[in-house]
């Protein structure tokens, strides 16, 4: 005889759904992002929530991608060079310099000729 012992134990109903309720159950998931640079941050998400395709790394500011060995490349607008920093890069000092007293002469004319120059 088997008798009322062979449903102990079976406790419908009092499974893991219960456990949302405690708030730090909610389930999350972390992601990892590259940037350009080699850091790597992994925020979290609510689990339902859709993953972004980029996320701005906190340590230098560029764009940073799950795709640990394709970082996002860096954008030209987060490097802020001048323009001499620019001619600089194609063309010699010596020509940069060149350059550079040509456009103080074409000022100093402009200036000169009485136009305003901010
Ligand atoms: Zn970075």
């Amino acid at each position: 005889m088997i008798g009322g012992s062979a449903i102990r134990g079976s406790r419908i109903g009092a499974g893991p759904i219960g456990e949302a309720d405690r708030g730090d159950a909610a389930p999350r998931r972390y992601v990892s992002y590259f940037c350009a640079n080699g850091h790597e941050t992994r925020p979290a998400f609510a689990a339902e929530a859709e993953i972004p395709a980029e996320w701005d790394c906190p340590r230098c500011g560029l764009p940073a991608n799950t795709d640990e060995l394709n970082p996002p490349a860096p954008p030209r607008t987060a490097v802020y060079k001048t323009h001499l920093a620019y001619v600089k890069e194609r063309r010699s000092d010596a020509e940069a310099r060149e350059i550079l007293a040509e456009a103080l002469q074409s000022l100093r004319a402009r200036r000169a000729a009485g136009e305003v120059i901010y």
